[in-house]
């Protein structure tokens, strides 16, 4: 089977698409096969400053722009997000591996956040406080200003849109660097704002080396936001360069999911969900179910259910219909999650399936179970984002959620019983920014998307997702 990655690679600055030059570049991979599909180009300093000007100006003219012409523009988007789906989808394949079902699911849910903040933007409410007549006391809430957003490589396309979308429905203009192994995915999305008719100035795309680019934009004074979707480590550096010009920040960080799943639930259902949703993206998720914790009296069957399960799914070239997996995304992953698991079974944990490469050349990696992990484990304790799922068991509902709180991570976590008292308790007593109670469905567009602890700060999506982009002025009229 042939698919060609045919789009043009290029930085996205102040309504001018810009390549060549005498810029440096880098390759864009397949992961599936390792090999290089196109050259994209690297943004200089003097880029960089373009973009920053050309953000400030967009910032001005943006943000008196009427909200219902900014909400037209935002709903436009959408439309031809669909319409140029399948393309898209097939890009973001052929850069990051995932499966074409999963990549058009992203398309649509990108497509459905940009519905949302395109009405939400119209409900950017103030206040009047009670004084006493002719005097009046209003807060206003009022676009924070440009905004630095950093996003990785997991979601190519709904990262993108995720940023940007919020960012615009307040009245601020952005400059996105997504990642680099993904721009084509990004390329595509910003085609889809310019052709809507989305002002030059208002939105930048550039790639670059991401160390140097993050400190360019976010040591401007005219950048007044960062925003970041990527690691802990990394997220901590940028939240550093922020504090000295004491931005706003929002910080969607990495996760350990913890899954407690009790004697209770419906197990059959229970397995269906979560094996299908822990090798979603090839467990490159930063909300992925990632420990999963079993109680005793159905431990053994809940171990050989998940591995027979995993055993059975197919792995193989994301444009491949037939497959149910495809390879990582990057070569950096495959090797990272070899090492975990070497490390675990080192440590005791038994291999009930997968464990290795697959040798099928590309960035693969075998779905993996291991079971009876124990808290020594390097994987217990760091995310391990790929598509390794890691058993255990508890006893009492005290210790399952001792276990879910133990780690400084705080995104996603997960719990399958049928009690609805325990319900309640779980849902008040774990430490998470987003719980799934019997569903691992935790993003929607009108939801709140974030974490606390190490996970970060912030949410996305939701009217939260706009207020983050918001400043609060109080203005007292006598
Ligand atoms: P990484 O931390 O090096 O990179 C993650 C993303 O941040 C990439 O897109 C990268 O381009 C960007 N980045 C890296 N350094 C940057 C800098 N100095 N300034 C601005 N952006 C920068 O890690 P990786 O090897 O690409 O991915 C592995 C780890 O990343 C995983 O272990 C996982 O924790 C995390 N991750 C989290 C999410 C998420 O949704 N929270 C998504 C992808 C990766």
């Amino acid at each position: 089977m042939t698919a060609t990655y045919d789009t043009k690679l290029g930085l996205y600055i102040a309504g001018e698409w810009l390549s060549g030059d005498g810029r440096d570049t880098r390759d864009v991979l397949n992961p599936a096969t390792g090999g290089g599909q196109a050259a994209l180009p690297l943004a200089s300093a003097a880029d960089l400053d373009r973009a920053l000007e050309a953000t400030q100006r967009g910032f001005v003219a943006w943000r008196a722009t009427p909200p219902e012409k900014r909400a037209a523009i935002l709903t436009r988007t959408a439309q031809l997000l669909r319409e140029r789906g399948d393309n898209i989808a097939r890009i973001a394949t052929l850069e990051q591996g995932k499966i074409q079902a999963e990549a058009k699911g992203e398309v649509a849910f990108a497509a459905a956040l940009l519905d949302f903040h395109a009405a939400e933007g119209l409900r950017v409410y103030g206040r009047v406080l009670p004084r006493p007549s002719g005097t009046r006391s209003l807060v206003l809430h009022q676009p924070v200003g440009p905004v630095a957003a950093f996003c990785a490589w997991n979601f190519p396309i709904m990262n993108v849109v995720r940023k940007i979308a919020p960012a615009l429905a307040a009245g601020c203009s952005i400059i996105i660097k997504p990642s680099e192994e993904t721009a084509g995915s990004a390329v595509e999305v910003l085609k889809c704002f310019q052709d809507a008719g989305l002002p030059g100035d208002v939105a930048q795309c550039v790639f670059g080396v991401p160390d140097m680019v993050s400190r360019h934009l976010l040591a401007s004074p005219i950048t007044r936001k960062l925003s970041f979707t990527g690691s802990v480590p990394v997220g901590k550096a940028l939240m550093k360069l922020a504090a000295d010009t004491m931005m706003r920040t929002t910080m969607e960080l990495g996760g350990h999911g913890p899954v407690l799943v009790f004697d209770d639930c419906d197990l059959d259902k229970t397995l269906d969900t979560l094996v299908a949703h822990k090798f979603r993206n090839a467990g490159q998720v930063c909300v992925a179910p990632t420990r999963f914790h079993v109680q005793d009296g159905i431990y053994d069957r809940f171990a050989a259910g998940f591995a027979e399960r995993t055993r059975g799914l197919k792995v193989g070239d994301g444009m491949d219909s037939a497959s149910q997996m495809g390879p990582m995304a990057n070569a950096r992953r495959p090797d990272a999650i070899a090492e975990l698991v070497g490390d675990a079974t080192s440590h005791g944990a038994k291999l009930l399936a997968g464990g290795d490469y697959g040798g099928q050349g590309g960035f693969f990696f075998q779905p993996t179970v291991l079971s009876d992990v124990p808290l020594s484990a390097r994987a217990m304790n760091e995310e391990p984002f790929g598509p390794v799922a890691l058993l255990s068991r508890f006893g009492s509902d005290e210790d399952a959620i001792a276990e879910a709180n133990r780690l400084p991570f705080g995104l996603a976590a997960y719990c399958f019983t049928e009690n609805g008292r325990r319900q309640n308790l779980l849902g008040d007593a774990i430490e998470a920014g987003m719980i799934g109670i019997n569903t691992v469905r935790l993003s929607y567009p009108d939801s709140p998307f974030g974490g606390v602890k190490d996970s970060g700060h912030g949410s996305e999506d939701g009217p939260e997702g706009i207020a983050a982009h918001l400043v609060t002025k109080a203005v007292h009229i006598s």
